[in-house]
C-alpha cells in the first residue's frame, strides 16, 4: 500500500470539501494549529483502545452520546455538566442492566463539523450556503456568515480545549463520584417511574459501597471518578491533519509486554484533536480522502455503516483501515433505520465474521430514523429508536455476535426534538423547545428512559 502521511489524503478525491476563498487565511490557521499542544495524549488514546478491545470481546459496553452539532456557545459550565451527568446516569443504569463495565465516549469538545446533504438551503425563502458547523461557517442566515472562515478552525481548537479542560477538572473534582449519584440531579421533568427506578439502582450501589467499606475494602479510592473520552466526526481533514502528531507510544503494561518485540514501532501518528474519531456515512468511500487519512492514525476509529454499504465494501474498508486486525481498533456504527436493519445487518455481520476482523459493533439508532413532520420539522420517534436498538441486539444474538454499544444524539437540556417516550411528547409539542442546529436529540428524560429499556433487554 502507498506510503501514508498526515496529508496524503490531499491526493485523493474528497466529499464534503470546503472551498475557502482566503488561501492565506487557511495557511495562517493551519500553521497556528500545528504549533498548539495536543488536546489528548497517547496514553489516554491507548487506554481507550484497550477498553474498546474489551467491548469488541463482549466484556464491556460502549455508551457514546452527545449533540449532533456542537456549537461554540455550548462551551458553558452548565451545559457541559448536564451532558456529563446524563452520560454518567445512563452508564450507571447500563452497568446494572448489562452487568458489564461501561466505556463512556462523549460527542463533545470538537463535534463541530457537519456533513450536509445539500450545499445550499433555503432560509426564509432565500437560498444560501448550508450551515456546515461552527468550525466552518456561522449559523446566522446571511451570505456573509455562511462564507467558510478559516479562523474558525483555530476557534474550534480553543473551544475544544476549554470544554475538555472543564470536563477534566470536573471529573478530577468528583463530579462522577459513585458515593453521590443522587446529586447528579434528575431533571425536573423526569417521570416518577423513571425516578423511582433510578433511585432503586443508586440505593443498590450505595449498599454495595457500604458492604465493601464494612469488609475493609477501601471505597474512598477508585470509585470517586471515571474516565470520559471525547469524540467527533473527523470531517475537516485540514483541521485533523494539523493536530496529527508523530508521538511516542506509551509504555506497554508489563502483562502485555511479552507481545512487543524490537520490531514494534516506538512511535506512531496520533490525531490529537480527540480520543476517538469517526468517518461519517457520506465520506466513507474506499478510495476517498477520509479513509486515506483514517488509515494512518493510531486512535481507535469509528465507521458509520448505512444501508448503502455493501458487505464486500465493508470488509475492504476494514482491511484498509485496520490491516493488522487489531481487535476493537474499529467500531462499526450501524445506522440503517428501524425499517431497514433486518434487511442489512445480518449480511454485514456475516461478512465481517468471515473476514476475521473483530470490531466493536455499535448501533446508532438515530440517523436512519430521521423524518419530517407534515409541517417540515425534522424529528425522530422514540419507538423507532428503541426498535432499531432492540432489533440490533436480537440480530447480533442470533448471529453469534453481540451488540457492543449504542451511539446516541442527546442533550442534558429539556429540549423537545424527538417524539414519544414516557413523557408522551407529540409532534404538536415539538415547537416548545426545539433548539438543535442540526439533527433532533433525545432530551434528558428520553435518554435515561432509553438506558433503562436497553438495560432491561439485557436482563430479560
Ligand atoms: C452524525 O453522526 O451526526 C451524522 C451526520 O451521521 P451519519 O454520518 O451516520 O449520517
Ligand atoms: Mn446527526
Amino acid at each position: 500500500m502507498a506510503e501514508w502521511s498526515p496529508n496524503s489524503w490531499t491526493k485523493k478525491p474528497i466529499k464534503q470539501d470546503v472551498i475557502y476563498e482566503d488561501a492565506d487565511g487557511v495557511q495562517a490557521a493551519l500553521t497556528k494549529l500545528q504549533k498548539l499542544p495536543p488536546l489528548v495524549t497517547p496514553k489516554e488514546v491507548m487506554n481507550l483502545r484497550r477498553y474498546l478491545r474489551n467491548v469488541a470481546l463482549g466484556k464491556a459496553f460502549l455508551l457514546q452520546g452527545g449533540d449532533c452539532a456542537e456549537l461554540f456557545d455550548y462551551c458553558d459550565q452548565e451545559m457541559i455538566e448536564a451532558k456529563v451527568k446524563l452520560l454518567l446516569q445512563m452508564s450507571l443504569v447500563l452497568i446494572w442492566g448489562a452487568n458489564k463495565p461501561v466505556v463512556r465516549i462523549a460527542r463533545i469538545a470538537g463535534q463541530f463539523a457537519k456533513p450536509r446533504s445539500s450545499p445550499t438551503e433555503v432560509v426564509n425563502g432565500v437560498e444560501m450556503p448550508s450551515f456546515r458547523g461552527d468550525n466552518i461557517n456561522g449559523f446566522a442566515a446571511t451570505p456573509e456568515s455562511r462564507r467558510p472562515d478559516p479562523s474558525r478552525l483555530v476557534s474550534a481548537y480553543f473551544h475544544s480545549a476549554a470544554t475538555l479542560n472543564y470536563l477534566r477538572a470536573a471529573l478530577s473534582s468528583g463530579i462522577a463520584d459513585l458515593h453521590s449519584p443522587l446529586d447528579w440531579g434528575l431533571g425536573h421533568v423526569i417521570t416518577p417511574a423513571i425516578k423511582e427506578n433510578y433511585e432503586r439502582i443508586v440505593n443498590r450501589v450505595q449498599d454495595a459501597l457500604r458492604f465493601m467499606h464494612t469488609v475493609g475494602i477501601d471505597t474512598d479510592r477508585g470509585v470517586e471518578t471515571v474516565e470520559v473520552f471525547t469524540s467527533h466526526e473527523g470531517l475537516s481533514l485540514e483541521y485533523e491533519q494539523s493536530l496529527t502528531r508523530l508521538l511516542r507510544h506509551p509504555a506497554v503494561p508489563t502483562a502485555a509486554a511479552g507481545s512487543s518485540s524490537s520490531t514494534t514501532p516506538k512511535e506512531g501518528y496520533y490525531a490529537t484533536s480527540g480520543h476517538f474519531l469517526w468517518i461519517g456515512d457520506r465520506t466513507r468511500q474506499l478510495d476517498g480522502a477520509h479513509v486515506e487519512f483514517f488509515r494512518g492514525i493510531t486512535n481507535p476509529i469509528g465507521i458509520k455503516v448505512g444501508p448503502s454499504m455493501t458487505a464486500d465494501e465493508l470488509v475492504r474498508i476494514l482491511d484498509v483501515v485496520n490491516p493488522a486486525r487489531e481487535i476493537g481498533k474499529v467500531t462499526l456504527i450501524s445506522r440503517y433505520g428501524a425499517a431497514k436493519i433486518a434487511q442489512h445487518l445480518p449480511a454485514h455481520i456475516a461478512a465481517v465474521q468471515g473476514s476475521g476482523h473483530i470490531p466493536v459493533w455499535q448501533c446508532d439508532p438515530m440517523h436512519g430514523n430521521t423524518q419530517s413532520t407534515p409541517t417540515g420539522v425534522k424529528t425522530r420517534h422514540f419507538s423507532d429508536i428503541l426498535s432499531e436498538l432492540k432489533q440490533a441486539l436480537e440480530i447480533h444474538r442470533a448471529a453469534g455476535s453481540f451488540l457492543g454499544g449504542m451511539h446516541l444524539e442527546l442533550t442534558g437540556e429539556a429540549v423537545t426534538e424527538c417524539v414519544g417516550g414516557a413523557g408522551g411528547l407529540t409532534e404538536d409539542g415539538l415547537g416548545e423547545r426545539y433548539t438543535t442546529f442540526c439533527d433532533p436529540r433525545l432530551n434528558e428524560k428520553q435518554a435515561l428512559e432509553l438506558a433503562f429499556l436497553v438495560a432491561g433487554f439485557y436482563r430479560e
